[in-house]
């Protein structure tokens, strides 16, 4: 029997209880990471308090690798994760959204078993606009503990992880963790400064009524997408025979935790509008941990083509399609892709718009 409240800290020293030889290696590493996470809460809820809003310069040199602006707080996020970690002898080396190449640790730290790769602030379009934000991170074996991690290293596919999570900075300051035994939800209590477990076991329903997507991009969309989307738009008197609604928070992991909470599709689907981007979402420190998350929780996570963890990837900042959520939606979206692929979907989505497969039809 359980008695109090169980902390973050004692959360990880139980779960080494239970692995024989558990060295504690790794109920060190997540107190850092949690620690990490709690000072950037703080610097995003002081927001306008601390100067810390807007955009982190005014010329080229505030551009990230990803072509993106950078906001301070994407920089100070930034600077916090590589200085709460970098000292604990638990990792040998980082990535980051942020960075372009691999971040080798001081030479006076100690190099340790795990790589550690994040986004120190997802979301962070929406920090001005006061809109939760939050924090990405997957962790991985080093392949060659105790020495420096090199770019190889990290480029391991999804199913190699063994931790994945996410922080929100929301009303309340959240993490969310899977070691592959599940999805636990803490709550950040800020009178003691400890996370506590509030949401055990998170469970993700198998149908949902509630799909998100940015349907700007809607003219862009592969047919199969927009046959999904279309359906759901026609509601009960559609071939889906049930009504859904709509969200689009612009911030992935407002929308991932509202999926690990009560259901429903999360779409950044491939689309035509840039083709040197065959996805929007990143690879190693977006759709992956992510996707741990929702396998853990009972969802299913994909391209439209393929299981997103399954990707062996090529390139730190590589950009995937991502959709997951309820079990039932994805794959309805996935048979979709799937019966596109083999011409069986039905003719107003086979668009000659995309690819060559049409022009065979016509032979
Ligand atoms: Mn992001
Ligand atoms: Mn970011």
């Amino acid at each position: 029997m359980q008695h109090g409240r169980i902390t973050l800290t004692r959360y990880t020293i139980e779960a080494e209880h239970k692995h024989s030889g558990a060295s504690g290696e790794f109920s060190g590493l997540l107190n850092s990471l949690a620690t990490a996470i709690k000072i950037i809460s703080n610097q995003v809820n002081k927001g306008a308090l601390i100067g810390a809003l807007g955009n982190a310069g005014t010329d080229a040199a505030s551009v990230n690798v990803q072509g993106e602006v950078q906001k301070k707080l994407d920089v100070m996020s930034n600077e916090v994760m590589l200085q709460e970690n970098e000292w604990t002898g638990h990792l040998s080396g980082m990535a980051s959204e942020e960075m372009e190449d691999v971040y080798t640790l001081p030479a006076q730290c100690k190099r340790g078993k795990y790589l550690l790769v994040f986004d120190p602030l997802d979301g962070s379009s929406n920090i001005d606009v006061n809109l939760t934000v939050g924090t990405i991170f997957s962790i991985l074996r080093a392949p060659n503990p105790g020495k420096d991690a090199s770019l190889e290293d990290f480029l391991q596919p999804g199913t190699e992880q063994v931790c994945a999570g996410l922080a929100l900075y929301g009303p309340s300051t959240m993490l969310v963790l899977t070691t592959g035994n599940g999805v636990d939800g803490f709550t950040l209590d800020r009178d003691i400064g400890a996370f506590i477990l509030t949401h055990p076991q998170m469970r993700i329903p198998d149908d949902a009524h509630e799909f998100a997507i940015n349907s700007s991009n809607a003219r862009f969309w592969e047919p199969p997408v927009q046959r999904y989307v279309d359906e759901c738009l026609a509601g009960k008197t559609g071939p889906r025979h049930k009504d859904f609604n709509m969200r689009w928070v612009a911030s992935l992991v407002a929308e991932t935790f509202r999926i690990l909470t009560r259901g429903g599709i999360f779409m950044y689907p491939r689309d035509s509008k840039d083709a040197t981007k065959p996805g929007r979402l990143r690879l190693m420190y977006e759709a992956n941990p992510i996707s741990f998350l929702v396998e853990q929780a009972g969802g299913v996570s994909t391209t439209g083509r393929e299981r997103v963890m399954e990707i062996a990837p090529t390139s730190l900042h590589q950009r995937v399609p991502l959709i997951f959520g309820s079990k039932n939606e994805v794959e309805c979206v996935a048979e979709y892709h799937a019966e596109y692929a083999s011409g069986k979907e039905p003719d107003t989505y086979s668009s000659p718009l995309f690819g060559t497969r049409s022009l065979f039809r016509s032979q």
